[in-house]
């Protein structure tokens, strides 16, 4: 079979992180979300983390040049891996020519872009009541997917948070910036015949079974 090379494609608070953490499990492929890489850039105090701050607290894309690197050394260091599944990544055409342009050096190429679509009400609904843990990242949610125990993540112990990009004024800048600069990728994806959508409303578990029936059929078309 070759690589399963993967790109979860989708607005802010579609399930893209909570779809990639299951995919992870279920494939035992590297998982790279590029919105944890720069929190913890962040955290960090990175010359990475320093370059994308201000930008995300606004919730404003980062710089193509800033995340093309990083993504960038991510692959290369991924090397003989059998696949991986990129989250929030690429945003920008620019970077998904740059992606092609990587992915052609490495000898790799795309299998399928999953497009998890959901409206923008269902989304500010959705992000109001999310919760990340503060040591690991791990996503819960008030009515969907609640911890064991109030305010506790159950897989690390941590405290859960809002993140401050999560906060509605900045969601709906998240927003203006995926229809304006992320949503060309529908199209620059379907004419490589390589985009797949799927009903990101459904509930969680149902939008995993979607994904899973989506990557066995690739597998068979495949071979
Ligand atoms: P996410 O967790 O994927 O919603 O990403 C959080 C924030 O990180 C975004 O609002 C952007 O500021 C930044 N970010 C993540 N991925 C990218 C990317 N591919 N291009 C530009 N900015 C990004």
């Amino acid at each position: 079979m070759p690589d399963l090379n993967l790109i979860l494609l989708g607005p802010p608070g579609s399930g893209k992180g909570t779809q990639g953490e299951r995919l992870q499990e279920d494939l035992e492929l590297p998982y790279y979300a590029t919105g944890d890489i720069l929190r913890a850039a962040v955290k960090a105090g990175t010359e990475v983390g320093l370059a994308a701050r201000e930008y995300m607290d606004r919730g404003d894309l980062v710089p193509d040049e800033v995340i093309i690197g990083v993504i960038a050394d991510q692959l290369e260091e991924a090397g003989a891996d059998r696949g991986f599944i990129l989250d929030g990544f690429p945003r920008t055409v620019p970077q998904a020519e740059a992606l092609d342009a990587e992915l052609t050096k490495l000898g790799r190429q795309l299998e399928a872009v999953i497009l998890i679509e959901v409206s923008d009400e269902e989304i500010i609904r959705r992000i109001t009541g999310r919760r990340v843990c503060s040591e690991g990242g791990h996503i819960y949610h008030l009515d969907f997917n609640r911890p064991e125990t109030d305010g506790i993540c159950d897989i690390d112990g941590s405290e859960l948070i809002v993140r401050d990009d999560d906060r509605p004024e900045v969601v709906r800048n998240r927003l203006e910036q995926y229809h304006e600069k992320t949503s060309p990728l529908v199209s620059y994806y379907e004419k490589q015949a390589l985009l797949n959508r799927v009903d990101g409303t459904a509930d969680p578990d149902q939008v995993a079974e979607s994904i899973r029936s989506l990557i066995s059929t690739l597998s068979l078309e495949e071979g």
